[in-house]
Protein backbone atom coordinates (compact mmCIF):
# COMPACT_ATOMS: atom_id res chain seq x y z
CA UNK A 1 0.00 0.00 0.00
CA UNK A 2 2.63 2.49 1.40
CA UNK A 3 4.72 1.25 -2.08
CA UNK A 4 1.65 1.65 -4.37
CA UNK A 5 1.09 5.22 -2.65
CA UNK A 6 4.51 6.27 -3.69
CA UNK A 7 4.26 4.94 -7.00
CA UNK A 8 1.05 7.15 -7.92
CA UNK A 9 2.91 10.02 -6.04
CA UNK A 10 5.77 10.28 -8.36
CA UNK A 11 3.55 8.99 -11.35
CA UNK A 12 1.62 12.89 -10.27
CA UNK A 13 4.29 14.73 -10.08
CA UNK A 14 5.91 13.38 -13.70
CA UNK A 15 2.11 13.85 -15.45
CA UNK A 16 2.42 17.64 -13.73
CA UNK A 17 5.99 18.21 -14.94
CA UNK A 18 5.02 16.85 -18.37
CA UNK A 19 2.14 19.36 -18.60
CA UNK A 20 3.74 22.28 -17.20
CA UNK A 21 6.91 21.37 -19.80
CA UNK A 22 4.98 21.00 -23.07
CA UNK A 23 2.68 23.88 -21.53
CA UNK A 24 5.62 26.38 -21.33
CA UNK A 25 7.26 25.15 -24.16
CA UNK A 26 5.84 27.51 -26.92
CA UNK A 27 8.82 27.41 -28.95
CA UNK A 28 8.44 23.87 -30.14
CA UNK A 29 5.22 24.97 -31.39
CA UNK A 30 4.51 24.78 -35.46
CA UNK A 31 1.68 26.09 -37.25
CA UNK A 32 1.71 26.22 -41.13
CA UNK A 33 -0.74 27.41 -43.82
CA UNK A 34 -0.81 27.26 -47.72
CA UNK A 35 -2.71 30.02 -50.04
CA UNK A 36 -2.71 30.56 -53.73
CA UNK A 37 -1.58 34.39 -54.34
CA UNK A 38 0.99 36.37 -56.13
CA UNK A 39 -0.07 33.76 -59.06
CA UNK A 40 1.91 31.09 -56.90
CA UNK A 41 1.43 28.59 -54.37
CA UNK A 42 2.48 30.73 -50.62
CA UNK A 43 3.54 28.99 -47.76
CA UNK A 44 4.26 30.45 -44.45
CA UNK A 45 5.43 28.52 -41.39
CA UNK A 46 5.62 29.65 -37.76
CA UNK A 47 7.40 28.64 -34.49
CA UNK A 48 6.44 29.68 -30.94
CA UNK A 49 4.04 31.23 -29.24
CA UNK A 50 0.99 33.07 -31.34
CA UNK A 51 2.28 30.93 -34.14
CA UNK A 52 -1.50 31.14 -35.55
CA UNK A 53 -2.31 33.89 -35.53
CA UNK A 54 0.38 35.56 -36.39
CA UNK A 55 0.56 33.04 -39.77
CA UNK A 56 -3.20 34.36 -40.37
CA UNK A 57 -2.51 38.12 -39.85
CA UNK A 58 0.21 36.96 -42.42
CA UNK A 59 -2.15 36.27 -45.34
CA UNK A 60 -4.08 39.15 -44.64
CA UNK A 61 -1.12 41.34 -44.95
CA UNK A 62 -0.11 39.30 -48.28
CA UNK A 63 -3.70 39.74 -49.80
CA UNK A 64 -3.39 43.30 -49.19
CA UNK A 65 0.02 43.93 -51.44
CA UNK A 66 -1.50 41.46 -54.12
CA UNK A 67 -4.10 43.62 -54.48
CA UNK A 68 -2.29 46.28 -54.60
CA UNK A 69 0.38 45.36 -56.46
CA UNK A 70 -1.51 43.48 -59.25
CA UNK A 71 -1.33 44.92 -62.61
CA UNK A 72 -4.34 42.26 -63.65
CA UNK A 73 -6.88 43.41 -61.12
CA UNK A 74 -8.77 46.54 -61.81
CA UNK A 75 -8.69 48.30 -59.13
CA UNK A 76 -5.12 48.09 -57.91
CA UNK A 77 -2.99 50.91 -57.80
CA UNK A 78 -0.80 49.55 -60.40
CA UNK A 79 -3.75 49.04 -62.65
CA UNK A 80 -4.90 52.47 -62.32
CA UNK A 81 -1.12 53.53 -62.71
CA UNK A 82 -1.23 51.76 -66.01
CA UNK A 83 -4.64 52.77 -67.14
CA UNK A 84 -3.44 56.55 -66.53
CA UNK A 85 -2.96 58.70 -69.47
CA UNK A 86 0.13 61.02 -69.91
CA UNK A 87 -0.31 64.02 -67.51
CA UNK A 88 -2.18 62.23 -64.68
CA UNK A 89 -0.65 61.22 -61.32
CA UNK A 90 -1.57 59.07 -58.62
CA UNK A 91 -0.70 58.69 -55.63
CA UNK A 92 1.82 55.48 -55.13
CA UNK A 93 1.03 53.73 -51.52
CA UNK A 94 3.58 53.33 -48.81
CA UNK A 95 3.93 49.45 -50.28
CA UNK A 96 4.17 50.62 -53.62
CA UNK A 97 6.35 53.54 -52.97
CA UNK A 98 9.19 51.14 -51.11
CA UNK A 99 8.84 48.55 -54.09
CA UNK A 100 9.81 51.19 -56.47
CA UNK A 101 12.70 53.07 -54.44
CA UNK A 102 14.39 49.75 -54.68
CA UNK A 103 13.01 48.26 -58.00
CA UNK A 104 13.94 51.81 -59.78
CA UNK A 105 17.72 51.85 -57.90
CA UNK A 106 18.27 48.29 -59.12
CA UNK A 107 17.24 49.09 -62.94
CA UNK A 108 19.46 52.28 -63.26
CA UNK A 109 22.80 50.37 -61.95
CA UNK A 110 22.18 47.57 -63.98
CA UNK A 111 21.96 49.98 -67.22
CA UNK A 112 18.08 48.55 -67.88
CA UNK A 113 18.37 44.55 -67.04
CA UNK A 114 15.77 45.01 -64.67
CA UNK A 115 12.98 47.41 -65.91
CA UNK A 116 9.70 47.39 -64.52
CA UNK A 117 8.26 49.31 -67.27
CA UNK A 118 8.92 46.15 -69.30
CA UNK A 119 4.87 45.47 -68.67
CA UNK A 120 3.61 46.11 -72.56
CA UNK A 121 6.27 43.88 -73.90
CA UNK A 122 5.56 40.93 -71.56
CA UNK A 123 1.85 41.53 -71.93
CA UNK A 124 2.31 40.98 -76.02
CA UNK A 125 3.89 37.52 -74.97
CA UNK A 126 1.37 36.37 -72.73
CA UNK A 127 2.74 34.38 -69.89
CA UNK A 128 0.01 34.81 -67.86
CA UNK A 129 -2.11 32.75 -70.50
CA UNK A 130 -1.50 30.12 -72.89
CA UNK A 131 1.97 32.46 -74.63
CA UNK A 132 2.20 33.83 -77.84
CA UNK A 133 5.06 35.01 -79.64
CA UNK A 134 4.64 38.02 -80.92
CA UNK A 135 6.14 39.46 -83.94
CA UNK A 136 9.30 41.62 -84.20
CA UNK A 137 7.63 44.61 -85.40
CA UNK A 138 5.03 44.47 -82.62
CA UNK A 139 7.93 44.06 -79.93
CA UNK A 140 9.88 47.12 -81.45
CA UNK A 141 6.65 49.06 -81.29
CA UNK A 142 6.48 48.36 -77.57
CA UNK A 143 9.65 48.67 -76.71
CA UNK A 144 9.56 52.20 -77.31
CA UNK A 145 7.54 52.15 -74.22
CA UNK A 146 10.14 50.74 -72.04
CA UNK A 147 12.53 52.71 -70.03
CA UNK A 148 13.13 54.44 -66.36
CA UNK A 149 12.93 57.79 -68.20
CA UNK A 150 9.67 57.46 -69.30
CA UNK A 151 8.60 57.04 -65.39
CA UNK A 152 7.95 59.84 -63.18
CA UNK A 153 8.51 58.72 -59.80
CA UNK A 154 8.53 61.17 -56.79
CA UNK A 155 10.12 59.72 -53.50
CA UNK A 156 7.00 61.60 -52.62
CA UNK A 157 4.71 58.59 -54.23
CA UNK A 158 3.32 60.73 -56.88
CA UNK A 159 3.66 58.30 -60.19
CA UNK A 160 3.05 59.33 -63.76
CA UNK A 161 4.17 58.97 -67.18
CA UNK A 162 5.98 60.66 -70.01
CA UNK A 163 4.43 59.22 -72.72
CA UNK A 164 1.06 57.25 -72.91
CA UNK A 165 1.26 53.57 -73.00
CA UNK A 166 3.46 53.60 -69.96
CA UNK A 167 2.88 50.69 -68.04
CA UNK A 168 4.44 48.60 -64.46
CA UNK A 169 4.68 45.23 -64.28
CA UNK A 170 6.03 44.49 -60.54
CA UNK A 171 5.92 40.64 -61.14
CA UNK A 172 9.96 40.75 -60.60
CA UNK A 173 9.51 42.27 -57.20
CA UNK A 174 6.27 42.68 -55.71
CA UNK A 175 6.86 38.80 -54.22
CA UNK A 176 10.10 39.94 -52.69
CA UNK A 177 8.81 42.77 -50.67
CA UNK A 178 5.44 40.40 -49.58
CA UNK A 179 7.85 38.11 -48.12
CA UNK A 180 9.87 41.04 -46.09
CA UNK A 181 6.61 42.17 -45.10
CA UNK A 182 5.50 39.13 -43.78
CA UNK A 183 8.45 38.93 -41.74
CA UNK A 184 7.61 41.98 -40.05
CA UNK A 185 4.33 41.07 -39.09
CA UNK A 186 5.74 37.68 -37.40
CA UNK A 187 8.28 39.32 -35.69
CA UNK A 188 5.80 41.49 -34.28
CA UNK A 189 3.82 38.69 -33.47
CA UNK A 190 6.75 37.28 -31.18
CA UNK A 191 6.76 33.92 -32.63
CA UNK A 192 10.47 32.75 -32.66
CA UNK A 193 11.13 31.62 -35.78
CA UNK A 194 9.70 31.30 -39.40
CA UNK A 195 10.24 30.95 -42.83
CA UNK A 196 7.88 32.46 -45.23
CA UNK A 197 7.92 30.64 -49.02
CA UNK A 198 5.88 32.54 -51.93
CA UNK A 199 6.84 30.36 -54.40
CA UNK A 200 10.09 30.26 -54.15
CA UNK A 201 10.71 33.43 -53.09
CA UNK A 202 12.23 32.51 -49.64
CA UNK A 203 12.55 34.84 -46.37
CA UNK A 204 13.19 33.76 -42.72
CA UNK A 205 14.07 34.92 -39.32
CA UNK A 206 14.76 33.54 -35.73
CA UNK A 207 15.37 30.06 -34.33
CA UNK A 208 14.40 26.91 -36.73
CA UNK A 209 13.68 24.50 -33.72
CA UNK A 210 14.20 21.46 -36.73
CA UNK A 211 18.17 22.57 -36.62
CA UNK A 212 20.58 22.49 -34.03
CA UNK A 213 22.24 25.34 -34.74
CA UNK A 214 18.72 27.17 -35.59
CA UNK A 215 19.59 27.80 -39.05
CA UNK A 216 17.22 27.49 -41.95
CA UNK A 217 18.48 25.13 -44.91
CA UNK A 218 17.00 25.98 -48.04
CA UNK A 219 17.15 23.96 -50.77
CA UNK A 220 17.99 24.89 -54.44
CA UNK A 221 15.94 22.50 -56.97
CA UNK A 222 18.10 21.39 -59.66
CA UNK A 223 16.43 22.98 -63.12
CA UNK A 224 14.09 20.89 -64.89
CA UNK A 225 13.99 18.11 -62.50
CA UNK A 226 10.68 16.50 -62.83
CA UNK A 227 10.81 15.16 -59.19
CA UNK A 228 11.66 18.66 -57.80
CA UNK A 229 14.62 17.34 -56.27
CA UNK A 230 17.63 19.64 -54.86
CA UNK A 231 20.85 20.04 -55.81
CA UNK A 232 22.31 22.61 -53.55
CA UNK A 233 21.29 23.79 -50.41
CA UNK A 234 21.93 27.09 -48.59
CA UNK A 235 21.96 27.68 -45.05
CA UNK A 236 20.78 30.89 -43.24
CA UNK A 237 19.92 32.41 -40.02
CA UNK A 238 18.01 34.87 -41.83
CA UNK A 239 17.41 37.70 -44.75
CA UNK A 240 16.38 36.48 -48.20
CA UNK A 241 16.59 33.59 -50.93
CA UNK A 242 15.83 34.27 -53.85
CA UNK A 243 15.48 32.14 -57.58
CA UNK A 244 14.46 33.42 -60.86
CA UNK A 245 14.53 30.98 -63.33
CA UNK A 246 13.75 29.66 -66.77
CA UNK A 247 11.75 26.99 -66.10
CA UNK A 248 9.22 28.03 -63.74
CA UNK A 249 6.75 30.11 -65.93
CA UNK A 250 7.29 29.58 -70.10
CA UNK A 251 5.79 27.84 -72.83
CA UNK A 252 6.47 25.74 -75.60
CA UNK A 253 5.79 26.94 -79.60
CA UNK A 254 6.72 24.51 -82.54
CA UNK A 255 9.28 22.79 -80.55
CA UNK A 256 10.86 26.08 -78.45
CA UNK A 257 10.43 27.30 -74.82
CA UNK A 258 9.59 30.65 -74.22
CA UNK A 259 10.32 31.93 -70.55
CA UNK A 260 9.39 34.60 -69.01
CA UNK A 261 12.46 36.80 -68.15
CA UNK A 262 12.61 39.54 -70.87
CA UNK A 263 15.98 41.16 -71.81
CA UNK A 264 14.55 44.65 -71.69
CA UNK A 265 17.28 45.43 -74.51
CA UNK A 266 15.86 43.04 -77.09
CA UNK A 267 12.32 42.36 -75.53
CA UNK A 268 12.98 38.35 -76.34
CA UNK A 269 13.33 36.25 -73.54
CA UNK A 270 16.79 36.45 -72.45
CA UNK A 271 19.03 33.26 -73.08
CA UNK A 272 21.63 32.60 -71.75
CA UNK A 273 23.87 28.80 -70.77
CA UNK A 274 22.06 28.64 -67.22
CA UNK A 275 18.43 28.23 -66.50
CA UNK A 276 18.62 30.03 -62.71
CA UNK A 277 19.80 32.46 -60.81
CA UNK A 278 19.39 32.27 -56.84
CA UNK A 279 20.47 35.61 -54.90
CA UNK A 280 21.21 34.93 -51.57
CA UNK A 281 20.60 38.77 -49.59
CA UNK A 282 19.45 39.91 -46.35
CA UNK A 283 16.19 41.02 -47.57
CA UNK A 284 13.52 39.72 -50.09
CA UNK A 285 12.86 42.68 -51.99
CA UNK A 286 16.38 43.27 -53.41
CA UNK A 287 16.80 39.66 -53.52
CA UNK A 288 14.07 39.19 -55.95
CA UNK A 289 15.25 42.50 -57.98
CA UNK A 290 18.77 41.29 -57.91
CA UNK A 291 17.25 37.58 -59.16
CA UNK A 292 15.61 39.06 -62.26
CA UNK A 293 18.63 41.60 -63.05
CA UNK A 294 21.60 39.12 -62.65
CA UNK A 295 19.53 36.55 -64.98
CA UNK A 296 19.93 38.81 -68.02
CA UNK A 297 22.82 40.65 -66.81
CA UNK A 298 25.02 37.15 -67.18
CA UNK A 299 26.90 35.20 -65.09
CA UNK A 300 30.32 37.44 -64.74
CA UNK A 301 28.25 40.89 -64.53
CA UNK A 302 25.57 39.40 -62.96
CA UNK A 303 28.00 38.00 -59.95
CA UNK A 304 29.53 41.50 -59.37
CA UNK A 305 26.72 43.32 -59.24
CA UNK A 306 24.80 41.00 -56.62
CA UNK A 307 28.11 41.86 -54.31
CA UNK A 308 27.93 45.68 -54.84
CA UNK A 309 24.65 45.08 -52.83
CA UNK A 310 26.11 42.81 -50.60
CA UNK A 311 24.60 39.41 -52.18
CA UNK A 312 25.26 36.36 -53.98
CA UNK A 313 24.31 34.80 -57.06
CA UNK A 314 24.39 31.62 -57.70
CA UNK A 315 24.07 30.34 -61.47
CA UNK A 316 22.55 26.94 -62.69
P1 LIG B 1 8.54 34.71 -60.58
O1 LIG B 1 9.12 34.66 -59.20
O2 LIG B 1 7.09 34.98 -60.62
O3 LIG B 1 8.95 33.57 -61.41
P2 LIG B 1 10.57 36.63 -61.24
O4 LIG B 1 10.90 37.28 -59.95
O5 LIG B 1 11.52 35.62 -61.77
O6 LIG B 1 9.11 36.04 -61.21
O7 LIG B 1 10.40 37.78 -62.30
C1 LIG B 1 9.84 37.53 -63.55
C2 LIG B 1 8.63 38.41 -63.77
O8 LIG B 1 9.05 39.77 -63.76
C3 LIG B 1 7.99 38.17 -65.11
O9 LIG B 1 6.91 37.30 -65.01
C4 LIG B 1 7.59 39.56 -65.55
O10 LIG B 1 6.33 39.87 -64.99
C5 LIG B 1 8.62 40.44 -64.92
N1 LIG B 1 9.82 40.67 -65.76
C6 LIG B 1 10.29 39.93 -66.81
N2 LIG B 1 11.45 40.44 -67.28
C7 LIG B 1 11.73 41.49 -66.49
C8 LIG B 1 12.82 42.43 -66.46
N3 LIG B 1 13.84 42.37 -67.32
N4 LIG B 1 12.78 43.41 -65.52
C9 LIG B 1 11.76 43.50 -64.63
N5 LIG B 1 10.72 42.65 -64.61
C10 LIG B 1 10.72 41.66 -65.51
MG1 LIG C 1 12.58 38.49 -59.54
Amino acid sequence: MKKAGWFFGVFLVLTVLAALFFKAAPYNRKFEKTEFLFDTTCTVTAYGKGAEAAVEAVFERLEEIHRETDMFSENSTVARFNFAKMGETIDANEDLTKILETAVEIGKHSNGAFDVTIAPVVQLWNFSGDGRVPSKSEIEEKLELVGLDKLVFEKSGRLGKNIDGVMLDLGGAAKGYAGDEAIEVLKNHGVSGAVVDLGGNITCFGDNPATSDGKWRIGLQKPFSPTGEFDDVVEIKSGAVVTGGTYQRYFEKNGKKYHHIIDPHTGYPSHKEYSSVTIVAENGLLADCLATACFVMGKEEGSAFAEMFGAEAIYK
